[in-house]
């Protein structure tokens, strides 16, 4: 999916769901890491994470645009639009909403299983399964994903 194409989910989600037009920019940032999407104060843009739609779905993506917006209409509408308001939940419940943007996934970390116990282990770095093996029963490690 493009920026255009973005920009033209963004304003038909905003009609259909909010009666409102969405007259600003939205648009995929790279940067963003810890968030699925941004409403911006200052500028009223709206960026997406481009990793919600390859590591989450199009249902996804849809969330967190009407996430964005509910920020969106309600600071234009002169309130705080901050998610413990109540404005917010009640905005965010009525058209269907994710409450967080999901994370991206973290593709740093790896997954190891003892192929006797089953005990998994998560770890930042990869690790010699010939070398180090399960600490609680000896077992030899499997990468799983
Ligand atoms: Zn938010
Ligand atoms: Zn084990």
């Amino acid at each position: 999916m493009t920026d255009k194409e973005l920009q033209l989910l963004v304003e038909k989600i905003s009609l259909s769901y909010f009666a409102k037009k969405f007259n600003h920019k939205a648009y995929f940032n790279n940067r963003l890491k810890t968030t699925g999407g941004r409403y911006h104060i200052q500028s009223h843009n709206i960026d997406i994470n481009p990793k919600i739609l390859e590591e989450h779905s199009y249902q996804t993506l849809l969330g967190v645009v009407k996430h964005e917006l509910c920020h969106y209409h309600l600071h234009l509408a002169g309130y705080s639009g901050k998610h413990n308001t109540v404005a917010f939940k009640q905005m965010l419940n009525a058209v269907g909403g994710s409450r967080y943007a999901p994370a991206p996934k973290n593709k740093n970390v790896l997954k190891y299983v003892c192929s006797n116990c089953g005990q998994i282990y998560l770890r930042k770095r990869r690790i010699n399964t010939n070398r180090y093996v399960c600490s609680k029963c000896h077992g030899k490690l499997i990468k799983r994903g």
